[in-house]
């Protein structure tokens, strides 16, 4: 280790830059050196978009606040806080932006109550709340809380949240109009209450629709199926005016829709078609039923403007490749793959830049069909879990404009499967990287583990990690 006295003499503003290639393990390795480091690693601009997660808020002590007061960070993940936390939270940490409760309250004697979250409103800056895997015996967003965050919200998501009412909730959304993110996934099992999860019926999703003009993103949970269908306008809320006889789409333009937990039953052939605005659209399938015809060829066709489309499940491909938008340049697939479907997706996407897929089921190779399929590709990802790449790794190198590769594997695969216990990547694999790095200039990063996860944003639906 280097003493102090040959450190390189550097302005501390050149060391701040520096540190800001490191990890956060790293820069808390830095930190436990000297004083000296401690203090540069905790300058604010090294911790800028840090979320801190207060896993055990009852451990820390006054130094602990006091860091985090230094660094001025402002996103917070957290259990559960106390009064006294509370407290300790507006003192240190009054510029917070984010915050999201995570596996709070569960036990039904612990549920939340109104007033818990009454202190938010000393906290002027907050604009993104999140609740997840919680349970409420009052309301979540009662009056007077509404009242004091309709201002400033920005963001909100609640995922698996036991509420009083969903209805009330879905109400007192409505009213927080500066909304532009919201996340809505109805609670799942392990409540302890009967399964009778429904979707928010039209008249009330409408309402929040109307009242949220400045959404973009909604992601919104599926659970439930109903006797029947949801009706033809469900996506598309009236307007206050009629013209022609034709009521007028009255709400928000989204640019990014998220169906969650979707069955492929509940919504109608045309449902997508008033939300022309789309740029991008996830659909995750719960589950597919036999005999139920595939209604994505014809929600696809109206997104002009699609550029990123993600399906997670449902149907084989071969249902609706032939609408996927010739403006879609991302493209994130989690379906049983063949190299006949990629033939067919290629043409209906000239410009696709970002591919995410997992490994072919068919017999052939991807590796090497890919580069003449979608030659202008600049990101590419793939999803091992049958077997191992091999030499035919080495022709992606023809992606003239591949400039990050992403190798993954599912942690189970490595323990149960083909690896046998091996880690990822083998020794075998890390030669084809090698290689591969070597054959395009290292023009080409790969990347071989899954991405941190954010735990202000990616909530259990979504998180596909270990
Ligand atoms: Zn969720």
């Amino acid at each position: 280790m280097l003493l102090m006295d040959e450190f390189p003499q550097l302005p501390p503003e050149v060391w701040v830059c520096v540190f800001r290639f490191l990890t956060t393990e790293e820069k808390h390795t830095v930190r436990t050196c000297c004083k000296y480091l401690m203090k540069l690693i905790d300058h604010p601009s090294l911790w800028k978009d840090f979320t801190v997660v207060l896993s055990d808020v009852r451990r820390y002590n006054c130094g602990f606040w006091a860091t985090l007061h230094s660094r001025k960070i402002t996103r917070v993940a957290v259990q559960h806080l106390r009064r006294r936390e509370w407290r300790r939270l507006v003192k240190f940490l009054p510029g917070m932006t984010a915050i999201v409760f995570v596996n709070g309250g569960k036990e039904e004697n612990k549920a939340y109550k109104e007033k818990y979250l009454r202190d938010l409103k000393k906290f002027p800056q907050l604009g993104e709340l999140g609740v997840r895997n919680a349970s409420w015996m009052e309301p979540l967003l009662g009056l007077s809380l509404t009242e004091q965050l309709q201002d400033q919200l920005t963001h909100l998501s609640v995922c698996n949240v036991r509420l009083t009412c969903a209805a009330d909730f879905i109400h007192a959304v409505s009213h927080l109009y500066n909304l532009q993110h919201l996340l809505y996934h109805q609670q799942g099992d392990g409540f302890g209450l009967p399964s009778g999860v429904r979707p928010v019926p039209r008249s009330g999703f409408h309402h929040m629709l109307s009242g949220l003009q400045k959404l973009k993103h909604l992601s919104w949970g599926m659970r439930g199926e109903p006797a029947e269908p949801l009706p033809d306008d469900y996506f598309s809320p009236p307007g206050s005016f009629q013209q022609s006889g034709r009521s007028q789409y009255g709400g928000p333009a989204l640019t990014s829709l998220e169906l969650v937990d979707y069955p492929e039953t509940l919504l109608p052939e045309n449902a997508l078609r008033s939300l022309s605005s789309l740029r991008c659209l996830t659909i995750r399938y719960k589950y597919m039923r036999e005999g139920i015809e595939c209604r994505l060829k014809s929600w696809l066709s109206p997104l002009t403007q699609l550029t990123s489309l993600t399906i997670i499940g449902g149907n084989s491909l071969g249902a609706y490749t032939t609408t996927i938008p010739s403006s879609v340049t991302r493209l994130t697939l989690r379906v049983a793959i063949t190299l006949k479907d990629m033939d067919s997706i290629a043409p209906k996407v000239p410009g696709l830049l970002h591919l995410d897929i997992e490994q072919n089921r068919s017999s052939g190779s991807l590796c090497r069909r890919i580069p003449m399929l979608f030659p202008q590709l600049r990101t590419l990802r793939i999803r091992f879990f049958r077997r191992e790449p091999e030499k035919d790794l080495l022709s992606l190198h023809r992606l003239r404009h591949l400039v990050q590769l992403e190798l993954l594997v599912e942690r189970s695969y490595i323990l149960r499967d083909y690896l046998n216990g091996h880690p990822w990547p083998s020794p075998g694999v890390q030669e084809l990287i090698s290689q591969l790095r070597a054959l395009s200039d290292n023009r080409i990063s790969v990347i071989t583990t899954m991405r941190q996860r954010n735990p202000l944003r990616d909530c259990d639906c979504m998180w596909e990690g270990d």
